[in-house]
């Protein structure tokens, strides 16, 4: 049984897909819930309602993850409205697709700044809000493990670095009792990488299961590392991706 009641969270990139299933279950568990998001206010203004409909407080924040100033603003307002922060998921992120040698440098950099710099900018401002059990949880990619076809190095480089972020804070945090832990999603169905997408059947053929992730499957593993269940878990990476990279 997780009770996350009274537990205050942000999660960037809340308003579609993977980022809005952890709202709405980290909601459904008993968190008030702040969320981010860079341009789609009417489906962030839904997901709010989600939460609130359970009873929980929410606070959607525009504020795109490629601009430092925005990240702090969003996070200042974000504890500002929930009265400070227990948990932070690092969620939104960018793909991208191409081989090195066709790269384009202003690409690359926005990549780097929205997967990489962005998770280490909310941690760095969060972290004077935490207390002990607080959580930092991110969302890598199976592909930061495993790179199974060509066409998306930059962006399994960006995912592979958040495995070193991981652990690393988990060292800065322990004694603080702040846990930090990385979830590692395979092929799941989002407007990023639809179900019936071009490169779904050959994505569901490198499973185990033979099928792609839900983003209610990944949320849960977020709840579950998010609770009290999961506290001596940390700098650990949790893969949910069908057995992908078994
Ligand atoms: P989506 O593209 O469906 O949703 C992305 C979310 O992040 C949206 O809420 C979007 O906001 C937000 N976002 C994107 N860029 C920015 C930005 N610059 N600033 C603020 N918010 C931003 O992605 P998924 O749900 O598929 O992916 C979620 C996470 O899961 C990502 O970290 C991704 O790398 C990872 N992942 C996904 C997999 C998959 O198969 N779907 C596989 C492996 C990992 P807005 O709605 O305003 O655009």
């Amino acid at each position: 049984m997780i009770d996350l009641s009274g537990k205050r969270a942000l999660v960037t990139g809340g308003s579609r897909g993977i980022g809005a299933a952890i709202v709405e279950a980290l909601a459904e568990n008993g968190a008030d819930v702040a969320f981010t998001y860079q341009s789609s206010s009417e489906k962030a203004s839904a997901v709010a309602r989600s939460v609130e409909s359970r009873g929980r407080r929410a606070v959607a924040i525009q504020a795109d993850s490629a601009d430092p100033q925005a990240i702090a603003r969003a996070v200042e307002d974000a504890v500002a409205a929930l009265g400070g922060l227990d948990i932070l998921v690092n969620n939104a992120a960018i793909g991208h697709s191409g081989n090195i040698a066709d790269l384009n440098l202003d690409d690359y950099q926005t990549l780097m700044d929205v997967n990489v710099r962005a998770p280490v900018l909310f941690a760095k401002a969060v972290i004077p809000h935490l207390r002990d059990g607080g959580r930092i949880i991110t969302i890598g990619s199976a592909l930061g493990e495993r790179v199974p076809f060509p066409g998306v190095t930059p962006y399994a480089m960006s995912k592979a670095a958040l495995t070193s972020f991981t652990r690393g804070l988990s060292r800065e945090l322990g004694p603080s009792g702040i846990t930090v832990n990385l979830v590692q999603p395979g092929a799941t169905d989002t407007d990023a990488n639809p179900a019936d997408g071009t490169a779904a059947d050959f994505q569901r053929s490198l499973t185990s299961l033979g099928r792609f992730g839900e983003p209610k499957e990944i949320a849960n593993a977020v709840v579950f590392l998010a609770s009290s269940a999961a506290s001596v878990i940390t700098g650990a990476t949790l893969t949910a991706d069908g057995g992908a990279i078994a």
